[in-house]
């Protein structure tokens, strides 16, 4: 029984991860004149703008996001990002400079450090890391501005050391005909930005057309026909991992105030569709937070969008206990764990998949969304299991370099032989022996 709640339990909270090629193949909409799947839509226009370049990403701008202008204008002018910088409040660009400062700080401590181990006999064996060169970062605007999603994207790569950053946002209000988006790309030393989004920005970075250089990964978040466009390129281009809507766990006890349960559901779910979900031992605090969340959801602002995510994908779970709470956890691998109950510490030991653990009661998400220092680009829909948020080394390549003496090879040299010719590949065993000749 408890199997099926947690199936039932998962397929509430992941209209994501699979969400993906669900919507993808199901729906039919009608871009082309005729009816097709998104999947269809995405292909066709990813192909369009491989062979027809910048002219396919003009006419699908034109046709999706209703803005027509020319191959001239697609890159904003330097001057254009300079000017919102200069307009825009300096409260706000010294929020965005803080909170650079703390994720860079964070990013560059995590970074993978090149490793060398020495051989017994000489020689030694090194891995080293190197930045990718050139990355494209997709910002999403069609409902909403993110500025935070160019810092949480961006930053990580400069702490990686990628020199190239191109940022793709479609031409609307909240994308890039937007000031703060604009300032926001300027303090972070960027200065390539593009008018484009959906899949023809994707297809446009991930092939290159005239006037955008190709480039070597392409991440960032945005909606199905940009994720679906990211899967077609991928194997062209590396990509980061394709996040849907976004969801919580919160687990709380009897020390936990209802209230605070009650906000840290809504800062989810307001994201609409957002699951969010309590788990709990304590049975009385269920009727605390219906209370609470009947109260704060009365002076919310986005009132109707929020209960009706709550409704859909939202849940509170009574369990047995702690340990009953971390199996479950773990079940969902969720994209946002916030502990916010007694001992988080004792119960993080217990719990594996998730994409960010939240600790504490004065660690609400919104903390790792806006300012901490991780990246707030997180595996969903239970992708958990085997996908991490995105960060600095997301941004690095590694080599293996080797390097033997003679005598080292000496002291290999049967062994080599032996696999050699098991697999009858004698041209390999020739490459070590010749070396021995006299
Ligand atoms: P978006 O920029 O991702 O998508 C808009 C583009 O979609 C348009 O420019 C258009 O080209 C394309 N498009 C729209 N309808 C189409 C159609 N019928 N056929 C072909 N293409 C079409 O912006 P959005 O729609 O606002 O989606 C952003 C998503 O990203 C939201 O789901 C948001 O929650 C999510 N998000 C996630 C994070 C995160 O870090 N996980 C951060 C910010 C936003």
């Amino acid at each position: 029984e408890a199997q099926v709640a947690i199936r039932a339990l998962r397929d509430k909270l992941a209209p994501s991860g699979n969400v993906v090629s669900e919507a993808g193949r199901k729906k039919t909409i009608e871009v082309f004149g005729e009816p097709l799947t998104p999947v269809e839509v995405v292909e066709r226009i990813c192909n369009e703008v491989r062979t027809q370049g910048i002219s396919a990403v003009l006419r699908y701008t034109a046709q999706l996001d209703g803005a027509a202008f020319d191959a001239d204008q697609l890159r904003v002018p330097a001057e254009r990002l300079a000017a919102a910088h200069a307009a825009a409040d300096p409260e706000f660009l010294a929020t965005i400079r803080r909170i650079r400062k703390n994720l860079l700080r964070f990013q560059t401590a995590i970074l993978h450090r090149d490793v060398r181990v020495e051989i017994e006999g000489g020689g030694a064996l090194r891995q080293r890391y190197l930045p990718l060169e050139r990355v494209g970062l997709c910002v999403p605007g069609g409902a909403a501005a993110y500025p935070s999603t160019v810092l949480m994207t961006a930053v990580p790569a400069q702490a990686a050391g990628v020199q190239q950053l191109a940022v793709v946002a479609p031409p609307t209000r909240f994308g890039s005909e937007n000031d703060d988006l604009l300032a926001t790309c300027h303090e972070l030393g960027i200065t390539e930005v593009y008018r484009m989004g959906g899949a023809q920005a994707v297809a446009a970075l991930a092939y290159g057309c005239e006037g955008v250089a190709k480039v070597d990964k392409i991440v960032g978040p945005g909606n199905l026909f940009v994720a679906l466009a990211k899967r077609h390129v991928f194997g062209e281009v590396d990509i980061d991992s394709i996040a849907g809507p976004s969801e919580v766990i919160v687990v709380a006890d009897e020390t936990t105030p209802p209230e605070f349960v009650a906000a840290d559901l809504i800062a989810q779910a307001e994201h609409s569709p957002g699951s969010a979900v309590l788990i709990t031992w304590h049975e009385p605090l269920v009727e605390q937070v219906l209370e609470a969340l009947e109260t704060q959801l009365a002076t919310l602002e986005r009132n109707e969008l929020t209960r009706r995510s709550l409704e859909d994908f939202g849940a509170l779970i009574t369990v047995a206990g702690r340990e009953a709470a971390a199996r479950l956890c773990d079940e969902l691998a969720t994209e946002h764990l916030h502990l916010a109950c007694a001992d988080p510490e004792g119960l993080l030991d217990k719990v594996r998949c998730a994409g960010a653990v939240f600790l504490g009661p004065f660690s609400p998400v919104p903390v790792g969304d806006y300012a901490a220092g991780p990246s707030h680009v997180l595996p969903t829909g239970a992708t958990a299991r085997f996908a991490s948020g995105l960060s600095s080394n997301d941004f690095l390549r590694s080599n293996s370099v080797i390097q033997f003496t003679a005598q080292t090879l000496a002291a290999h040299t049967d062994d080599i032989v032996r696999v050699a010719h098991k697999e009858g590949l004698t041209g390999h065993a020739r490459a070590v022996t010749i070396r021995a000749e006299p």
